[in-house]
This record gives structure tokens, C-alpha cells and sequence, in this order.
């Protein structure tokens, strides 16, 4: 079965299949939605893929983080296929659907947000996620802005396009929604020169509070929006101590503490949500926004906040003609009971540790890579020129990236620079397919070091 094979390639990239449909990509799509890489998929299984000219690939994007059930899961395909000849769709606002309050009630028991009693709104994608979470964050507080930081990603809504920190995603698309100030997220790596690690904490704090005194007071303050790690950002990820006190900071100021969970929602950091690690250190997020891995490869998104939060905005105000639609709810809901059932947490937390294992010997073999750092399998790796200027190197990224595609593992790249690896693999992928994953993985830096005349 595909989705136990290793990764094995039998023609050119893309092969001639392959070639032709490009071709037709290329002429039928805007060029705005980018060229992805030069294979077109055939199946996909498990943590495989096999494209149309018969090449086999280990997937370790998963479509940037939707697939951590895997491709193809039987038990997803039964609940799709047995809802679908039910019926695909209703609009809940006007005829209700048993799934959306059967997946509404699951969240609310599972969502690690502050409150004893929580409800959840669903929608269609993560942007929707987020926006729906700063509109309901500003209708409960009824305040105007909000805080997100750099390196943010969002979304590509207007709205969250605003949040998003690079501006090569929202280039000539304004005007934007005005009330989004920035302030620096806590990216300890690439703390200013000199600073000791100690440090950094208060640093970040105190440009946090800067921007209450140079952006936004405080009191007009609704929400700060973060992705516990960030995904585009670099797989960054927030302090524990920095957000025990950022949470202190909004339950002073009365603002609302939100969670993108979009791309480390799920089971990917070895626990359901990331932030079950906050809850568990008494700083829980006021409201979580998901998407991604949780309609198993459907399009769906969920927010979910406490009741008096949820209940709080006005009637009409939120929803749309597809949210929450009635065969994405059948999917995510055998997601979740798959993922609680097999345990894909803590299977996350099993691959982490052979991720990091070889990350590490690589982080102390190569003087290229600067640092190695994620929470389970929200795994990232940032290339750089040298480990004492930290200069990132995003030609040596591109370079294994497509090395690495040549041998037959798609991964991805990520931050500011472009110069961070990201590992979003299936959580279903079998320990043959991570080892020759890793093997694939460390030739392809091998090959690109020698191409760049760095070996
Ligand atoms: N938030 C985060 C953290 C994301 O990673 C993404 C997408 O990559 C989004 C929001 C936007 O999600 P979507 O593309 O489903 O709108």
C-alpha cells in the first residue's frame, strides 16, 4: 500500500504527465497563486504521495499543516462518504445541522480556552478563523484595535492581511482596516546583538507595552492576536514566561488573549492544542481560532471563546452561507476522535524526538545551521551563513528544498527571510518513512553545501 512505501522517483521533475498539466496550470491559473512544486498528484496516503507519472513522495508539508490525520485516512473516507449520501450542506443560520452542534459541543469540551462553559462558531478556513476572532474580540470589549506582532501570518482577508507582518502578501491590495498595531514577537534566536538569553523576556514585554504608550492605549485595546508558534513566521515560538505575562497584562487591561492555532492546531506540538501547554502554566487564551488539520483536508475553521464572550455579539453579525458545512463537521469529527483515540499527540511527541535527535547532530556538524527549536513535531530549522553572524541563507534553503524534491521528500521553507525548513509531516508517518526521510533530508544539505562551494 502507498501509504507504507518509501519515497522513490522514476522520471525527470515533473515528469511528462506532470509537465502537461502544468502547462494547463499555467495558462488556466493566475500567476498570483504561485507555481508550487513541479509534480501533480495522483493519491495520497498516510504521509505519501504519488504524483501522475508515478513518482512516490514523503510529504512533509502536508499542505502547510492540514494533514496531520494523513492522506486518505479509511475512517474519514467512510464518515465523508456515509454524510455525503445523506446531504452535503445546509445553511445553519437557517436549517440546522446535527454535525455542526455535535462538532460545536467537542470543541467546547476539548478547547483549552479560559471559562467553564465555552461555546464554538465554525467557519471555512483559518483567515475567517482569525477574523471571526477579532470581530467577536472587538464586539465583547467594544474597543477598536488590536495588536498582532512581527511575523505574523493571518490570512490573505483583507483584515488579515493587515495582521500579516510581510507586506509582499498584501502588495497593492490597500486600503486595510485601520486599529492593527505591531509589536515585536519574541523570537529569542534573533534577539537584539549582546542580549543574554535572561533577558529577552523583559525585552519583549517592554516593547509590548511601548506600543500601549506609541500605538494604542490600552483601554482601546480589543484583542492581541499571536500563533503560539509562528508557521510562515520561522516556527517561532512564544516564551512560556512572556506569555504568563502577556496574559497578565490583557486580564489588567481588559483585553482578550487570542490563539491562531490555524497551523499548530491539532496534535502537532504533542498536545491537542498548543495552547494546552499555556493552559497548563495558568495562562490560557481568552479565544482560539483553528482551522487547518481539523476537517482532515475539508475546508473548516472553528473559533471558540467562553460562553459570555461568544454570546456577547451582536445576532447577525457572524456566520456565512457555507460554515460549518455538513460534510467538513462529519470529517472533523472522525479526525478528532481518530486523533483522541490513536493518541496523535503523543505520536507527535515520539517523532519530535527522533526529528531532534538528528537536528541537533546537524546543528552541531554544520556550520550553516544556526538553530534548531519547535515543540513536537512543529519542527523548524534555520540555515545561516555562519553560526557567528547568524546572516540567514535562504539560497541554501532553495537549494535543499529542491535537492531534497529531486530524491523524493517535499519540505518546505518558512520566516521573514525564507531561510527556516519547516516540519509539518502527517502524524501518521511510519517510523521507515521519518528515518529515510532524515537520510534524504541531510544529503540534500550535503548537496547543496558542496553546490555553493560551502564543502
Ligand atoms: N493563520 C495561520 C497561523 C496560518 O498558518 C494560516 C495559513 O497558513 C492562516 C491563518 C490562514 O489560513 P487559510 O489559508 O486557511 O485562510
Amino acid at each position: 500500500m502507498l501509504k507504507d512505501e518509501l519515497p522513490k522517483i522514476r522520471t525527470e521533475l515533473p515528469g511528462p504527465v506532470g509537465k502537461s498539466i502544468l502547462k494547463r496550470r499555467q495558462q488556466a491559473i493566475p500567476i498570483g497563486m504561485g507555481s508550487g512544486y513541479p509534480l501533480v498528484i495522483a493519491r495520497g496516503e498516510g504521509a505519501m504521495v504519488e504524483d501522475v507519472d508515478g513518482n512516490v513522495f514523503l510529504d512533509w508539508v502536508g499542505g502547510v499543516g492540514v494533514l496531520n490525520i494523513g492522506y486518505s485516512h479509511p475512517e474519514v473516507i467512510g464518515a465523508v462518504t456515509q454524510q455525503a449520501q445523506k446531504y452535503f450542506h445546509s445553511m445553519m443560520s437557517l436549517v440546522t445541522h446535527s454535525g455542526y452542534i455535535e462538532l460545536a459541543e467537542k470543541l467546547n469540551r476539548i478547547v483549552p480556552v479560559k471559562g467553564d462553559e465555552k461555546k464554538t462558531m465554525l467557519v471555512n478556513c483559518g483567515a475567517e478563523a482569525v477574523e471571526n476572532a477579532v470581530k467577536i474580540a472587538k464586539n465583547y470589549t467594544g474597543r477598536p484595535n488590536i495588536i498582532v506582532f512581527s511575523g505574523a501570518f493571518h490570512g490573505r482577508t483583507s483584515l488579515t492581511m493587515s495582521m500579516t507582518a510581510k507586506k509582499k502578501y498584501a502588495q497593492k491590495m490597500g486600503p486595510f482596516p485601520e486599529g492593527v498595531f505591531r509589536c515585536e514577537y519574541p523570537y529569542i534566536y534573533r534577539r537584539p546583538v549582546g542580549m543574554p538569553e535572561e533577558a529577552a523576556v523583559d525585552y519583549y514585554i517592554e516593547r509590548l507595552e511601548t506600543v500601549f504608550d506609541e500605538g494604542s492605549p490600552a483601554d482601546q485595546v480589543a484583542a492581541i492576536v499571536l500563533e503560539p508558534i509562528q508557521g510562515e513566521g520561522g516556527f517561532v515560538q512564544a516564551p512560556i514566561e512572556w506569555v504568563k505575562r502577556v496574559r497578565k497584562i490583557c486580564d489588567e487591561k481588559g483585553i482578550m488573549l487570542v490563539a491562531d492555532e490555524v497551523q499548530c492546531g491539532f496534535g502537532r506540538t504533542g498536545r491537542m492544542f498548543a495552547s494546552d501547554y499555556w493552559k497548563d502554566a495558568d495562562c490560557p487564551p481568552d479565544i482560539i481560532a483553528c482551522a487547518k488539520s481539523i476537517g482532515g483536508g475539508l475546508p473548516l475553521g472553528a473559533v471558540s471563546a467562553a460562553k459570555e464572550i461568544m454570546d456577547a455579539v451582536t445576532p447577525g453579525t457572524i456566520g456565512g452561507t457555507f460554515c460549518g458545512n455538513a460534510v467538513a463537521c462529519a470529517s472533523a469529527l472522525k479526525v478528532i476522535e481518530i486523533m483522541e483515540r490513536d493518541d496523535l499527540p503523543g505520536r507527535a511527541q515520539e517523532i519530535s524526538q527522533k526529528i531532534f535527535r538528528a537536528y541537533s547532530r546537524w546543528k552541531q556538524e554544520y556550520e550553516q545551521v544556526g538553530d534548531v527549536r519547535g515543540i513536537g513535531c512543529m519542527a523548524g530549522i534555520e540555515l545561516v551563513h555562519d553560526k557567528e553572524s547568524r546572516k540567514p541563507y535562504p539560497e541554501l534553503v532553495e537549494k535543499i528544498i529542491s535537492n531534497a524534491l529531486r530524491e523524493g521528500l517535499i519540505i518546505e521553507n518558512a520566516g521573514a527571510h525564507g531561510n527556516v525548513i519547516r516540519f509539518l509531516c502527517p502524524l501518521v508517518v511510519t517510523d521507515r518513512q521519518i528515518e529515510a526521510g532524515l537520510t534524504i533530508f541531510e544529503g540534500a544539505i550535503k548537496k547543496a553545501l558542496v553546490e555553493l562551494n560551502e564543502m
